[in-house]
């Protein structure tokens, strides 16, 4: 069997599937015809082991995993909950029955206060499945974790799933949910972790059956033959060989030079980046740092964090977002409102300007941290939509001691005011992920629109192309930091459009640089021109894939 999703990157992985289990079924009220007594000793047995389970695996995970892990451990113990499970079972319910009905009443009363606790009302349902797993002996659902390396297959996985995963065992991710810009494909970039996204009917595949998962064409292969294992082992020993050759600045075939750049959340990613010839960084997701935090960060803490990022970059460009809340990246500081639909509401800077202690606290953290490194800080503003915003950010960020200061162009709003908007700021960052959303007006984070969601779609070039062109017209520098930069083909069609420099996931650098380097300047804008005459995404991709081929065959034909 073979199944067709949008992959992740470039990378290959070859292994065993392993299921994320469902969920587990709501158990039943039949009696289980032991005494409230005896059912009452395997609750609370059933309680301490899933604390001390939840315990374990956030020591394994350390770091913001380990706060949220034991978090969750708090709540297994909590003697209110344990009371009020012992009430029910004296009432002539089962254990299992009296936890799943306490951890909902609960949860209900949490998410009726809302805010930060409401929030951690969805943990509850997590503890609470655990728990009912231990009783009934069954595997627990959430990430398994065999003691044997395995391709993981899910419905999707959260952020907090995604973070935890022991790199050391998944080899591949499997999802039928999600579409390529999801935060979970990008934690998996982040992560490198060989990747196939929005694949229909993923969840047929079945424990232990080896697949082949091929990220570059989005296949996952199942059952592959003996000559489809050996191609793909012969492909992975390749990559691993190109992974460790040196490597020089991003650019065009005609010496134009294109600045390769990082996506990062978080600084541990630095020296990965480094490594892979990263030449600064054109995206820090702040908001990554404090996902977990149920309160806006100090300033002192701030400064520490930018400090060690501006240090690991000493000499190099670093642009730093301000933080982007909403949607899908909830901070519980910034979002404390329910929105019927978060993508269009309260978010990134709309979000900070309705909390603008919280903007100036994190502006003043980077100035500092600036004025103590050597590294060239650039800072931006997420989810810029008029020329107002633009000013308001730009005047607030020299106001505290920044020196360079640009917005983000994801709203299509944006991207037709470029002219206006870069005439007000010193450079602009194009976020295609969200631009793409908001322009196909697909959720990102479906896997039914997954489809929609294609920055190689005309109507996202001919936007980048308004902001290419306004950019080279005021002088002004234009980026990418979207999934989009990540995909060699559509990273020269971007260059053609006008962009300046691209950032995005480390893993995604070396295909990105081969990629440029095999073309010149009129090339990659013959290309655009290909691109944003097409009807389609796909038409778009498959004519600039034509167009290349034919070149490259010409040349060497010329050559011969
Ligand atoms: C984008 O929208 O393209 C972007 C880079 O921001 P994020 O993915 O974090 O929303
Ligand atoms: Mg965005």
């Amino acid at each position: 069997m073979n199944l067709q999703g949008v992959g992740i990157g470039r990378g290959l992985a070859l292994g065993p599937v392993l299921r994320m289990p469902d969920p587990l079924p709501e158990p039943s009220d039949a009696s289980s015809g032991v005494t409230a007594d005896e059912e009452k000793v395997r609750a609370a047995g059933a309680l301490a082991a899933t604390a001390a389970d939840i315990r374990i695996r956030g020591q394994r995970a350390g770091g913001a995993a380990k706060d949220v892990l034991e978090a969750q451990a708090f709540m297994a113990e909590d003697p209110t909950l344990r009371d009020d499970v012992d009430t029910r079972i004296v009432a002539g319910k089962t254990a299992e029955r009296a936890v799943f009905e306490a951890f909902a009443a609960f949860r209900d009363l949490l998410t009726s206060m809302g805010g930060y606790m409401g929030e951690r009302a969805t943990d509850l349902n997590d503890v609470s499945q655990r728990v009912v797993a231990n009783l009934q002996g069954v595997s627990a659902p959430g990430v398994p974790n065999p003691d044997y390396p395995f391709v993981l297959v899910a419905r999707d996985l959260a952020p907090a799933d995604t973070a935890l995963l022991d790199l050391d065992k998944v080899l591949a991710l499997v999802t039928s949910d999600g579409g390529p810009t999801s935060h979970t494909a990008i934690l998996a970039r982040e992560k490198a972790i060989v990747a196939v996204v929005g694949a229909p009917d993923a969840l047929q595949l079945a424990d232990g059956v080896t697949v082949v998962v091929d990220a570059t064409t989005g296949l996952v292969t199942a059952s592959p033959t003996d000559d489809e294992i050996s191609a793909a082992r012969s492909t992975m020993a390749a990559r691993a060989a190109a992974a460790v050759t040196p490597v020089g600045p991003g650019a065009l075939a005609d010496g134009t030079l294109v600045p390769l750049l990082a996506n990062l959340g978080s600084v541990a990613g630095a020296a990965d980046a480094l490594a892979k010839g990263a030449e600064g960084v054109g995206l820090f997701r702040t908001e990554f740092l404090f996902l977990d935090s149920d309160r806006a960060p100090s300033v002192a803490e701030q400064q520490e964090k930018y400090t060690q990022l501006l240090t690991s970059f000493a000499g190099k460009k670093v642009v730093v977002r301000a933080l982007d809340a909403g949607a899908d990246k909830p901070l519980s500081f910034l979002n404390d409102e329910p929105e019927e639909n978060p993508a269009l509401g309260l978010r990134g800077l709309r979000a900070l300007r309705a909390n603008e202690s919280i903007l100036r606290d994190q502006l003043s953290a980077l100035a500092a941290a600036d004025a103590a490194t050597e590294a060239e800080l650039w800072v931006m503003a997420p989810m810029v939509s008029t020329v107002e915003e633009t000013r308001y950010f730009t005047t607030l960020a020299r106001e505290l001691g920044l020196t360079t200061a640009g917005v983000m162009v994801e709203v299509p709003a944006a991207a037709l005011l470029a002219d206006r908007i870069l005439a007000d700021t010193d450079f602009a960052s194009i976020g295609t992920n969200d631009l793409t959303q908001y322009t196909l007006a697909a959720d990102r984070l479906l896997g039914s629109v997954a489809s929609f969601q294609d920055p190689w779609h005309p109507a996202v070039l001919r936007l980048v192309g308004e902001v290419g062109r306004a950019g080279a017209l005021l002088g002004k520098p234009v980026g990418i930091c979207g999934e989009a930069a990540a995909d060699p083909a559509l990273a020269v069609v971007l260059v053609g459009l006008g962009a300046t420099s691209l950032s995005m996931s480390p893993a995604a650098l070396a295909d990105v640089r081969a990629e440029l380097s095999r073309f010149t300047l009129d090339q990659a804008k013959e290309f655009a021109e290909i691109a944003l005459s097409a009807n389609s995404a796909v038409e778009a991709r498959v004519a600039v894939a034509a167009a290349a081929s034919s070149l490259t065959n010409t040349t060497l034909t010329e050559s011969e």
